[in-house]
């Protein structure tokens, strides 16, 4: 397939649009998987993926087309990059566009425009890539397409002629896409007489086959049996296996300009596999692709063993998953509370849910984690920065005065039916927002732009959101800078001993809900034991919330050891599962549960 022949595009969508499904026509529409092949969103392959029908890896598939192009039938070769839709993984989308040249906006026909929409919509546009709109899920009663073109033509002065009107469910108008892609779209630009150029798009760990790549070839081909160097390490690799997603993969034994495919080397391990870096024949000296921005790490959590004993585990499975999931950050850290464990860094705090899951599901580990945070800058008045990944590390008597405290900000979009805009702005300015747009898109819709604090769309502002405008309202947002602000360390105290993993950093105006919060949460969760136990929170030596938890009486105990013994059995058997979700910090157990909790104080 000479370049003129290929088409990449991708599929981009506010979540639950209808990406995945449309995915899955055009791959049955071209024969690439059988119809009715029993699992819709063919391509979101992860357990977690299928669980919360959400789609968290970009995925790859080739496709063959025959269209009459110029007056005669000519087979096209067609990849489809579908994207995940939650803001979470906006990195993921950036980085398919990088190998596209056209998208499909995807657009709920009764929806219409929604936050991710426009997020989605702005990273075409500035990657340059050609915007075919679709209007999906016309099949709905509520479908109002004509409405959702006056929306595509104010908001992205897209014409609303151009736009496809489609129903992923039923089939109708599907004929059209394909078409739409193959004469709108540009062929990929590169040149097959110039020296190899292959973007490496993404990598993963397979048991029998080892790393395996997907790479975009942009100049030059590749073949079985080539020798390349990578540009941003120096090593040499020989490629021992080369084809198409097809969508599972099938050796070609070539990929030429224009293609989209996977490689296996030698590589031992992802990490050799940099993301977004230059591959090239060893042999020649390229000028790099531009690559991608890094992605940025918005949440801190720390992540402990469940139970103490089985660190290594924990280690073996966070090395293999990251191994497939490169945008978390790992570093080893210990905690007097819950001993040794790891400090990670995730693009949200979907991301940081879904890693998880992942461990648990995928990777049999159990884990505790502690309460996310954001990465916060405190300057000293010794001219030093410190970054703030964990609130454990900072001093409760520091060397040095602080400065300053500096926390990260977004700028969020929120689109919302209009009678919602009074809820939307309450909720804003209690999460300490500034309005920074207000507008509407239509007669119905408005659409609001805030600078928010990092820390306060983190915990729980999104069930917030959509809990106040009954699940109408859409979120998205975008890092900004830092601004300087008024925060403390909230500790945690059991029995009087602070417990490094439960600290927090606030605002300072929060800090009295928050502390009380927390100590009422834990009231809850922790049971009652031998003795008396006091759960305090406190700012350095001010203690600002406080609850006692009364020690077990005698007589409940002694039902233990009575007659019934199946009762015993019983009692005996959920003490046992008990301990395996606990965690003993100082002399308190504390179960799992009660760390989980924490993470939806804010
Ligand atoms: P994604 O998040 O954008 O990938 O969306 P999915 O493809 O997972 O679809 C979300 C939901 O919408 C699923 O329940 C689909 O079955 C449904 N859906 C997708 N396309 C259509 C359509 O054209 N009509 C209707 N009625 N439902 C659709
Ligand atoms: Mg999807």
């Amino acid at each position: 397939y000479p370049s003129d022949k290929i088409r990449n595009f991708s599929i981009i969508a506010h979540v639950d649009h209808g990406k995945s499904t449309l995915a899955d026509r055009l791959l049955e529409l071209t024969g690439t998987i059988k119809k009715g092949h029993g699992q819709p969103q063919y391509l979101d392959k992860l357990q977690v993926e299928r669980e919360r029908g959400i789609t968290v890896k970009a995925q790859t598939a080739t496709m063959f087309h025959t269209h009459n192009f110029l007056g005669s039938d000519t087979n096209f070769l067609l990849n489809l990059i579908d994207t995940p839709g939650h803001v979470d993984f906006s990195y993921e989308v950036s980085r398919s566009l990088a190998a596209c040249q056209g998208a499909l906006l995807v657009v709920d026909a009764a929806q219409g425009v929604q936050a991710q929409t426009v997020a989605n919509f702005y990273l075409a546009f500035e990657s340059n890539l050609t915007v075919i709109p679709v209007i999906n899920k016309i099949d709905q009663p509520t479908a109002d397409p004509d409405r959702v073109k006056e929306q595509l033509k104010s908001m992205f002065d897209l014409d609303p002629n151009d736009a496809l009107l489609t129903s992923a469910k039923t089939g109708l108008g599907l004929e059209k896409v394909l078409p739409a892609v193959i004469e709108r779209i540009p062929p990929p630009p590169g040149k097959c007489t110039s020296p190899l150029r292959m973007l490496l798009l993404d990598s993963y760990y397979d048991e029998y086959k080892g790393v395996i790549c997907h790479v975009a070839v942009v100049d030059g081909s590749i073949t079985k049996g080539d020798k390349i160097s990578s540009a941003a390490t120096g090593r040499s690799y020989e490629i021992l296996d080369v084809g198409i997603m097809h969508p599972e993969l099938t050796p070609t034994g070539i990929l030429l300009t224009g293609q989209v495919g996977y490689i296996v080397t030698g590589m031992r391990s992802t990490k050799e596999a940099r993301i977004g870096d230059t591959l090239h024949h060893s042999r020649s000296h390229v000028e790099p692709l531009p690559g991608f921005k890094a992605a940025k790490h918005m949440v801190f959590s720390g992540l402990y063993p469940a139970d103490g004993s089985d660190f290594e585990a924990l280690n073996h499975a966070i090395e293999r998953l990251t191994c497939n999931d490169a945008s978390v950050s790992v570093t080893k850290e210990s905690s007097q509370a819950l001993g040794m464990g790891f400090r990670c860094g995730f693009l949200g705090l979907l991301h940081m849910d879904v890693f998880h899951q992942r461990l648990e599901q995928e990777h049999e580990a159990h884990v505790i984690s502690t309460v996310p945070t954001v990465p916060y800058i405190f300057e000293y008045s010794d001219g030093s920065k410190v970054i703030v990944q964990n609130p454990a590390s900072l001093p409760s008597d520091p060397k040095h005065r602080l400065t300053a405290c500096m926390e990260p900000t977004v700028i969020a979009t929120i689109i919302m039916p209009s009678e919602y805009v009074g809820a939307v702005i309450t909720l804003c300015s209690d999460r300490r927002g500034e309005q920074l747009e207000y507008s509407f898109i239509d007669s119905q819709r408005a659409f609001m732009k805030y600078r928010l604090p990092l820390r306060e769309i983190v915990v729980d502002f999104y069930n917030e959101l959509k809990s106040i405008t009954s699940g109408y309202a859409s979120f998205d947002y975008e890092e900004a800078e830092y601004q300087a602000s008024d925060l403390v360390k909230l500790d945690i105290l059991l029995n009087g001993q602070p417990v490094d993993a439960m600290a927090t950093i606030v605002h300072r105006s929060k800090a009295p809900r928050v502390g009380r919060e927390l100590v009422d949460k834990l009231k809850k969760f922790i049971d009652r034991q031998m003795f008396e136990i006091t759960i305090q929170a406190a700012i350095g030596s001010k203690i600002i919330a406080r609850e006692t938890l009364s020690a077990l009486r005698k007589n409940v105990l002694a039902k233990c050891y009575g007659g019934d013994v199946t009762r015993k059995r019983k009692l005996l058997e959920k003490q046992k599962e008990g301990k395996k979700r606990m965690k003993r910090v100082g002399s308190v157990d504390i179960p799992q549960e009660a760390f989980h909790e924490l993470l939806k104080v804010g």
